[in-house]
């Protein structure tokens, strides 16, 4: 297994992939900054773009031996401005402007294109339309046909495709769209470990990717991104629903108040730790960065602020899309989430309660809270876990150990998705769960790691649960010949200990 210096970083990082980094030199550079996912944006591009880039990722995590896991972000009902006339139109305060729905070659003069078709059945006047993130700010004056006019209190200049965001208003676009389902298509066929869904607001809204990947043998993990005030009033059904979060504060900070999204953050963390479920806090983390070689301070604080919160992991966007510096971004976040995690690991240890064992439940809660308390009364170096699909390890992760976790399994798509988890590190491995108590291989897998050695303590946890499977076992081993160990025993089948 060759060396791993960021391994041991808990908190996980997410790249989006864009000209600035889709490179195979840059894509290097990156996965030894730190790198833990990409992220392939399907609000740009073209499948034949995001199949080069993939295939450019692939070959970068072989060669760094990393598993890299390529999360697939759907655009889903993202409303934007069309094509504007020399790609910016510059549009001053208090002046009224036409937006146009239809086909471009019946907008009549001045208008501008919207790619929107339910624009003008949405807005009524009075209705709030933001343009670019926010910068731009206008109020709805009449509706007609196919037009809707606004008037700009706030203007600026528009480029072609920037997002509109229409906070307030009942968006009637369904959450997957065509495009969504087309661009599955091709996450599904090309195995990306991740899908995103933009702009999930019922937890129904899961349910066409859902449909479409119970017919996928290990579909991906769904993630729900969460940017809509209607997705707060029902937070608890959703992340039931999905398979992790992510807070999506771009967006979330146009359609709500600004100001709403820290106290936010903190709870959709702290509920997808409740539930076991792995988050990613996403947005203008490092946004300086884009034309900066450093952050600035508030940056460093927010970063640091998300692991405090318990995320599991930290979203660059433009930083590495398309940013000046995307390497030092990755480098920056590295250095303050290991500083962030000393703090959190500290205060944790003081904690008597921890959110994931508000909803302690079933075996993989019982090896995970198990394997956490053992790290905290004996003095242990690794935590290592079978995980064939990543469940345990997902389990794991949630307890936040105060020590690394390896995770050992032999489907590459397992280990991909297990660098989304906090505090885990993949590795590569032929074992499978019902291998006889693997500490052979969970000895070498340490030691090969660097982080234990003759005379160290670690602990090993296997689960298994499935049709006609349930057993668990936790052994404390110590590496050396002669070892002394103990080892706890949850069985209820036939497999052996
Ligand atoms: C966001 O809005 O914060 C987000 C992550 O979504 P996107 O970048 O796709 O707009």
């Amino acid at each position: 297994m060759p060396a791993q210096p960021h391994a041991f970083r808990r908190t996980r990082i997410v790249c989006t992939i864009g000209p600035a980094s889709a490179t195979p030199e840059t894509l290097d550079r990156m996965i030894a900054a730190g790198m833990d996912i990409a992220r392939l944006n399907f609000s740009h591009g073209t499948h034949e773009t995001h199949s080069k880039t993939l295939a450019m990722i692939r070959a970068a995590s072989e060669k760094a031996g990393k598993p890299i896991g390529v999360l697939q972000d759907l655009c889903g009902p993202k409303i934007r401005v069309g094509e504007m006339p020399n790609g910016a139109y510059e549009i001053k305060d208090g002046e009224e402007v036409a937006f146009f729905t239809g086909a471009p070659e019946s907008k009549p003069a001045g208008a501008l294109p919207c790619e929107y078709e339910g624009l003008a059945q949405d807005v009524k006047p009075g209705d709030r339309v933001l343009f670019d993130d926010g910068t731009l700010e206008a109020r709805v004056t009449a509706v007609s046909g196919q037009t809707v006019r606004v008037l700009f209190a706030r203007g600026g200049v528009l480029k072609s495709r920037k997002g509109m965001n229409l906070p307030g208003v009942n968006v009637s676009a369904p959450s997957v769209t065509p495009k969504d389902l087309n661009d599955l298509e091709w996450g599904l066929a090309n195995g990306v470990d991740f899908v995103a869904l933009s702009f999930v607001r019922h937890p129904d809204d899961l349910g066409p990717v859902r449909s479409r990947m119970a017919k996928q043998e290990d579909p991906p993990l769904l993630i729900s991104k969460i940017e809509k005030p209607e997705a707060i009033e029902r937070l608890e059904a959703i992340v039931e629903a999905s398979d992790g979060l992510m807070v999506a504060r771009g967006d979330l900070g146009v359609e709500m108040d600004f100001e709403k999204v820290p106290p936010i953050q903190k709870r959709l963390i702290r509920l997808a730790n409740e539930h076991d479920k792995p988050v990613i806090t996403a947005t203008q983390m490092l946004e300086s960065m884009t034309a900066n070689a450093r952050p600035t301070r508030a940056e460093v604080s927010d970063v640091s602020n998300a692991i405090l919160d318990g995320t599991d992991a930290v979203m660059l966007s433009g930083e590495t899309a398309s940013g000046r510096f995307p390497v030092e971004a990755v480098q920056a976040m590295s250095t303050i989430a290991r500083e962030a995690e000393g703090y959190f690991l500290n205060a944790r240890l003081e904690m008597t309660y921890h959110p994931s064992d508000a909803r302690a439940t079933g075996l993989h809660d019982a090896l995970a809270l198990g394997v956490e308390r053992i790290a905290r009364c004996i003095e242990v170096k690794a935590i290592v876990v079978i995980s064939r699909s990543g469940a345990t390890a997902r389990f794991v992760a949630s307890s936040r150990p105060r020590v690394p976790v390896l995770a050992l399994s032999p489907v590459p798509h397992a280990l991909r998705r297990m660098a989304l988890f906090w505090g885990v590190t993949p590795v590569a491995s032929s074992l499978h769960q019902e291998s006889s108590m693997p500490l052979k291989e969970a000895e070498d897998a340490a030691r090969a790691s660097g982080l234990a050695e003759d005379g160290d303590t670690i602990v090993v946890a296997v689960g298994r649960e499935g049709p006609g499977a349930f057993s668990g076992r936790i052994h404390i081993h110590r590496i050396e010949r002669d070892f002394q160990s103990l080892t706890m025993i949850m069985r209820r089948d036939g497999h052996k200990a």
